[in-house]
This record gives structure tokens, C-alpha cells and sequence, in this order.
């Protein structure tokens, strides 16, 4: 017998969340390139503050964030009444979903994006509205169609996931002035240090009252399992998304190994120049296989193959051979694998994987 009590309507239409690390599970020694993640794992530096910071848990941690938000609005140049912390930049999104929408408004986001724009979506009562890109490319048009008096969120992230392509500033300029008033444009920056010269959109966030950007630890800085990620927004909004963020939702370690992360910009520089490197490497190397690959502004690229089947079975070829990656069925490519960029070692042994399939 189920209980009496119902969830809001939207909230049982959330897939439980399937994947994580069972994947790896009595694997040999595995590579796991199937979650965006820093293959050189944290900075050093960011591990001694941590530990510096573990013997202080009994307490509770800052309310304001001050130390990190300073941090972050020196290295990146931001304003730091302009930022606020979330537990990755999931939570940002799913606050902006708490306070912008609700039952009766529409959530737009691209037919691939990040599945937290659904969840958070639905969690707030609202309708998620998938839009379609062109050629894996975010469609600016087809978003300012579909865009009505009910929208109150667009979420683009840039470079996209899974598909690594990135869509540039004048077409998202072009976005931001083609939206009405009562809409925010969201600018989903996870994997913004990758793309060359990008600043994840936070000039446009200060010249517009409409645009918001989310940045995260999880990805360049390899803090995936810490869970710390930003928002860059004007700052009524700032002020709504504080009202609603639990005073403590960081913890002192996060804050601490956040902040020394940041600050280490030879290490996070360095792992940029790796991936650039190995990214170009694996790109060419797939389509010298005859597999094709856009070009991927991330630290992933997005392999196409012939159908759903042939995808399916390099994937469990892969596996066989140790090598997890992502088989993005439930973002609308069954025909794709998603292979995060890792080590010159790691490009090598996927490489060589690959053309010992068939
Ligand atoms: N946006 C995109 C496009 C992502 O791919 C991810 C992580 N997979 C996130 C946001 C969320 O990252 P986090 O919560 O770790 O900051």
C-alpha cells in the first residue's frame, strides 16, 4: 500500500538518477573517462588546505562565503557581491529553478543539455521545454521561437555537454537581447576554462540585469567530489538566490580547498594545456578510425558512430579493455560515446582500444 501522501505533481516524472561508480566495479585497473573529470586530480595545494581545514569540522563554516567569493572575484576579475557558492553549480541551478520558476512557467533548455535543468525544473512545478540544436550546435533561433510569455529560464551550457561544441559570444549576445524582460538567460560555465579565451559569459552578466553565469570546481580544477560551484549574477538576483541558500551549505573543507584551488593558477593552467593537447590528439585520432567528432571546446569529445548497436558494442569493447566512458543514451545520442579527455597515457591506451574494435 503506498502512502496517503502525494510529492508535487512534476516530481515522480524525475528519473532516478542511474550510473555513478558501479560502472568501475570489479574492473582492473580502470580508466574512468566517462565523468568529465581532472585526470591529474586536485592541486596540491588544494589538498594541504583541506587537510588544514579538516581538525576545525566541530565547527560550523562561514555563512557569507567571504574568503572564497574574494578569491574567485580576484582571479576571475568579478564583482564579489556578485557571486554566490552552491554545492556544485547543481545547486545554483536548482535555486535559480526555486526562485525564477514555478507551476505554470517553462524551463527552455537545448534537446542534449545537462539533465539538472530537467530535475531542477520539475522539483520547482514547472515544464521543462527541450529545444532542439543544429548540428549539435546550440540554436540560437530555434530557442528565440520557442521562447513564450510563460519562459522564465533558458539554459545554455557553453562549451555544451555532451557534445563539446561551443557556441560564440556574439550568438549568445544575440540570445541575451532576443529574450523578453521576464526571462533569465542562464550561462552554464562548467567547462568554460577549456575553451580558449571564454570568460563563461560574466562581461555579458555585467552589461545585462538578465543574464546569470554558473561556473564550478568539478571540472578544471578537479574538485568533482568536493561539490562547490558558483553563480555570477546581478545582484537583486544574488540577493533572491541568498534568501534561499541554507546559511551552512558548504562545508569549511570545501571552502577552504575551493579557495586554495583557485589560487594555484599554475596547476589549473597547466591541466588546461594537457587537455588541449590530448584533446587534439584524441580528435585526430578517432577520425583517422573513421569515427566522427565534432570539435570539442571541453575536456570531452563526443564520438559519433553508426548506430545505437555499433555504439553499444564499443562500449562493452571498451570496457572489456578497463576503459569506462559515457554512452549518453538518456541525453538523445544513442549513437555517441562520450570520452572524456584524460593523460597522454590514457589518449593512447583509447586510441589503441579503438582500433582493436571489430
Ligand atoms: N553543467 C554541466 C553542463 C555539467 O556537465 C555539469 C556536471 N556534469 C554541471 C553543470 C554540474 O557540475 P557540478 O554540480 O559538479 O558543479
Amino acid at each position: 500500500m503506498s502512502a496517503p501522501i502525494r510529492p508535487q505533481p512534476g516530481i515522480l516524472d524525475i528519473a532516478l538518477y542511474q550510473g555513478g561508480q558501479s560502472a568501475l566495479e570489479g574492473v582492473a585497473h580502470p580508466l574512468k573517462l566517462s565523468s568529465n573529470e581532472n585526470p591529474f586530480g586536485p592541486s596540491p595545494a588544494a589538498l594541504e588546505a583541506m587537510a588544514r581545514a579538516l581538525p576545525d569540522s566541530h565547527r560550523y563554516p562561514s555563512t557569507d562565503h567571504a574568503s572564497l567569493r574574494a578569491a574567485i572575484a580576484e582571479v576571475e576579475g568579478l564583482d564579489e557581491g556578485r557571486i554566490v557558492c552552491g554545492v556544485g553549480s547543481d545547486e545554483i541551478i536548482h535555486f535559480l529553478c526555486q526562485a525564477y520558476a514555478g507551476p505554470g512557467t517553462e524551463v527552455l533548455h537545448t534537446a542534449h543539455g545537462f539533465a539538472m535543468y530537467r530535475i531542477s525544473a520539475l522539483a520547482a512545478g514547472a515544464t521543462p521545454v527541450e529545444v532542439p540544436e543544429r548540428d549539435r550546435v546550440v540554436d540560437v533561433d530555434a530557442i528565440l521561437n520557442r521562447v513564450g510569455p510563460d519562459t522564465r529560464l533558458v539554459f545554455i551550457a557553453n562549451p555544451a555537454n555532451p557534445t563539446g561544441t561551443f557556441l560564440p559570444m556574439e550568438e549568445i549576445t544575440r540570445l541575451a537581447d532576443g529574450l523578453p524582460e521576464t526571462c533569465l538567460l542562464v550561462l552554464d560555465g562548467a567547462y568554460a576554462e577549456f575553451a580558449e579565451g571564454y570568460d563563461g559569459g560574466a562581461a555579458l552578466v555585467d552589461q545585462r540585469e538578465t543574464v546569470v553565469m554558473t561556473r564550478t570546481f568539478s571540472k578544471a580544477y578537479g574538485l568533482g567530489g568536493l561539490r562547490v560551484g558558483y553563480g555570477y549574477a546581478p545582484r537583486d538576483i544574488v540577493d533572491v538566490l541568498n534568501r534561499i541558500r541554507g546559511p551552512f551549505n558548504l562545508s569549511g573543507v570545501a571552502l577552504a580547498g575551493a579557495e586554495a584551488a583557485i589560487r594555484d593558477r599554475a596547476w589549473v593552467a597547466e591541466c588546461i594545456r594537457v587537455n588541449a593537447a590530448e584533446r587534439a590528439r584524441l580528435t585526430g585520432g578517432l577520425r583517422q578510425l573513421g569515427i566522427g567528432c565534432d570539435d570539442s571546446a571541453a575536456n570531452f569529445v563526443l564520438a559519433r558512430f553508426a548506430d545505437p548497436a555499433e555504439a553499444l558494442a564499443v562500449d562493452t569493447h571498451l570496457k572489456s579493455r578497463g576503459i569506462i566512458v559515457r554512452h549518453p543514451k538518456s541525453y538523445g545520442f544513442p549513437e555517441a560515446l562520450r570520452i572524456t579527455v584524460g593523460r597522454p597515457e590514457d589518449t593512447a591506451r583509447v586510441l589503441d582500444a579503438l582500433a582493436s574494435f571489430r
